[in-house]
């Protein structure tokens, strides 16, 4: 089966059909909010970001909040998302180089998203796509999997998965695309057993029955 364009854009329009209102899931109100969210999302579910953020962001709400207060507090308030001590001290420093760099906003050019420590490219496009509403295409594990299985990237690195979603589908596409595929991952494309018996896409589907990982 080809990877074309056209079969890319025929995938996209099935998609959008079958889970038409695909957003973001992680609940903020600022740029700050979603990309600390961002950050805590690492290695942990949405679901439980969204249980940790309430209280952090009524305690946390500038980027000093962060860089000032404490490690421990900010480490005992992320502790369920995992990794905290990780995602603390990065937290603390991208809020500093905001304050210092960026006048306590955040940026959202990728170049200067990317200089904040602990931001990688999925959570720079992640913010640029939800919260400034650019183009962007977000390679988690679920969109990397479901390009393999779909036959629209043959790479596991996900710069190179970006690539190639990014050669098939134009830019309109991007962001609600990669929102989809992760709906699609979460409900039906599971990373351990795929219901292909029950999958919409499982006839245009080359991984249908004989999965990729
Ligand atoms: S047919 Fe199977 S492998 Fe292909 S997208 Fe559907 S669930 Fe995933």
């Amino acid at each position: 089966m080809s990877t074309s364009r056209a079969r890319a854009r025929r995938l996209a329009r099935r998609l959008s059909a079958l889970y038409p209102e695909a957003a973001c899931e992680l609940v903020h109100s600022s740029d700050l909010e979603l990309l600390v969210a961002t950050m805590l999302s690492a290695q942990c579910t949405d679901a439980m970001v969204n249980r940790v953020t309430p209280a952090l962001f009524r305690r946390f709400r500038r980027p000093s909040d962060y860089y000032g207060a404490p490690l421990e507090e900010l480490e005992l308030a992320i502790r369920p998302t995992g990794f905290y001590h990780t995602k603390a001290r990065h937290i603390r420093a991208a809020c500093q180089a905001l304050d210092e760099r960026y006048g306590g906003r955040v940026p959202s050019a990728m170049e200067e998203l990317l200089t904040l420590p602990g931001v990688a490219r999925k959570t720079a496009h992640c913010v640029r796509g939800n919260w400034f509403g650019l183009p962007a295409i977000t390679v988690d594990t679920h969109v990397g999997r479901l390009s393999r299985r779909l036959g629209l990237s043959a790479h596991q690195d996900p710069t190179r998965v970006e690539a190639d979603l990014r050669a098939l589908l134009p830019e309109a596409e991007w962001t609600a695309f990669s929102h989809r595929l992760i709906q699609h991952g979460r409900r039906v494309c599971h990373a351990r057993k795929p219901d292909c018996p029950r999958c919409p896409l499982a006839r245009t589907c080359p991984s249908a029955g004989g999965f990729r990982k």
